[in-house]
């Protein structure tokens, strides 16, 4: 099968989130396992594209709205990825450094979906799939369906994933002309809630919609910031697909970002190696159980809840741990947990910022990782903590629900807890530090145990291309 994904992130090109890793992984996998897959995206000015070596592909010009723009498709000259990957330069929109966060990103990305099939329709042969990722590729089903000079795609399936349902992309119907000529009787699969909605029309247009863990496409049924009807009625076409690690990246034994590899034999001394680095860096205790939360501070994860959750942690234990928080978000959530660091000299510390060497040596230093999210769709950190022999400490949702399991339940090796609450995560860290401090023969049992879980991308992508296999 021919499979082109179309998305705004891919590791290592350009990564924000875990949609980025996805996307950095499965089509490696589809490759592997036979298949061809391609990777389009757009070409921001980021290291990786001025590290590699690229030829055109492809030179083109469209219209957005009023606005006539040229664009330019580069190839990857080697493979590197293990999959063909495809940069789209627009000038003006998409030559920036970052992924998001641009007034202007509902044109940047309108632009780069336009771009993308019209790119397409100049192929001698059709793909088997368009794959696409999140709202930032959400118009395209309607596109490839419905705008009269893509004609020629018309009958190529696309399936949607959503890994966040929470961005939908709105624009108002004032931006309609972007779209190229469409069909205007078919306005309805364009719209939700009187805004156009890409991620809406997404899944209605789109053959098949996955969702990257099966308990978060319950969840969207009650809980989609706005679209719970729209699920509840496609449920027919929607599935819900685990998402898998990349277990070449995510690798204690042979992490390039590592000094000091393990393996699970050797997880307990490993692990302290790693600490003690960390520990030296940000000055905290290595006798002390070290909690570690990495990702973005929003409200989604839960981070405003963090500094009282923290408080009233060190009160209960009379600072008996240690917490290192890696992030940025919110400016408020950010300014909370910078200022609690002088409270809490050698047991408290904070890096604000983006880090991903950091986020390794944390995966693999820490003792337990915190995760309270309010919605997490799948969740990557519990699963790459889990290959490092750290323990998830995670709120009951989501893919947290579907790849955790309690220390209390049979042979769980996670805590988890029901609600988003300084109470509850305060309450889960008293549990950790007591089964640190009381039972270590139990602790290194479970990161034993869990380091053993296999959440590889093989199962994933043999699940993704029985979707593909389904669109007749
Ligand atoms: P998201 O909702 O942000 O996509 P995921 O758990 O699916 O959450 O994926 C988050 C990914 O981003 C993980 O690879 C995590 O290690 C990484 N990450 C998040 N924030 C940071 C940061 N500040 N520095 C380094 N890596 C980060």
């Amino acid at each position: 099968m021919e499979i082109i994904h179309v998305s705004a992130e891919c590791y290592p090109v350009a990564k924000a989130g875990g949609l980025g890793d996805v996307v950095g992984a499965l089509p490696k996998y589809q490759t592997a396992m036979g298949h061809t897959a391609k990777v389009v995206m757009p070409m921001y000015r980021t290291k990786f594209l001025y590290q590699n070596d690229w030829i055109i592909d492809f030179k083109g010009h469209a219209n957005l709205g009023n606005w006539w723009f040229s664009f330019t498709v580069i190839k990857e000259k080697t493979n590197r990825l293990g999959f063909d990957l495809y940069l789209v330069d627009i000038n003006g929109l998409l030559d920036r450094e970052k992924v998001y966060g641009y007034d202007d990103d509902t044109e940047r990305f309108t632009a780069f979906q336009i771009a993308v099939i019209n790119w397409m329709t100049h192929w001698q042969h059709k793909p088997d799939v368009i794959h696409c990722h999140d709202h930032h590729t959400g118009l395209i089903p309607f596109m490839v369906k419905y705008c009269y000079d893509y004609n020629k795609l018309a009958d190529v399936p696309t399936v949607f994933t959503i890994h966040n349902a929470q961005y939908q992309g709105w624009m108002g119907w004032n931006k309609s002309s972007y779209i190229p000529r469409w069909d205007s009787w078919k306005h309805g699969l364009l719209e939700w809630n009187k805004t156009i909605n890409p991620l809406a029309s997404a899944v209605k247009n789109a053959w098949k919609v996955t969702t990257v863990s099966y308990s978060y496409l319950d969840e969207l049924k009650y809980n989609s910031n706005g679209l719970e009807k729209l699920f509840e009625f496609e449920k027919g076409k929607c599935v819900g697909i685990l998402n898998g690690i990349d277990a070449d990246v995510w690798d204690p034994a042979v992490d390039t970002y590592l000094e000091n590899h393990f393996s699970k034999e050797s997880v307990t001394e490993g692990k302290l190696k790693n600490k003690q680095l960390l520990c030296e860096r940000f000055n905290l205790d290595i006798n002390k159980p070290l909690f570690v939360f990495i990702g973005r501070l929003v409200g989604e994860k839960a981070a405003d809840v963090l500094p009282d959750a923290i408080v009233s942690s060190m009160y209960s234990l009379n600072n008996g741990v240690n917490v290192l928080i890696l992030g940025s978000g919110e400016p408020q959530v950010e300014w909370q947990l910078s200022q609690l660091a002088p409270h809490y000299p050698g047991n408290y510390n904070v890096f604000i910022g983006y880090n991903e060497a950091l986020s390794h040596l944390m995966y693999a230093g820490a003792d337990f990782l915190l995760m309270p999210s309010r919605v997490e769709p799948c969740g990557l950190n519990q699963m790459y903590a889990m290959r490092y022999g750290t323990v998830p400490v995670v709120r009951n949702t989501g893919g947290l629900r579907d790849t955790v399991v309690d220390m209390g339940d049979f042979e769980g090796w996670g805590i988890r807890f029901n609600h988003a609450t300084a109470g509850d995560i305060s309450y889960s860290i008293q549990r950790a530090a007591k089964l640190y401090s009381d039972d270590e023969v139990h602790l290194n049992w479970m990161r034993q145990r869990m380091m053993k879980i296999d959440n590889s991308w093989e199962n994933a992508t043999k699940q993704y291309l029985n979707v593909y296999g389904e669109l007749k």
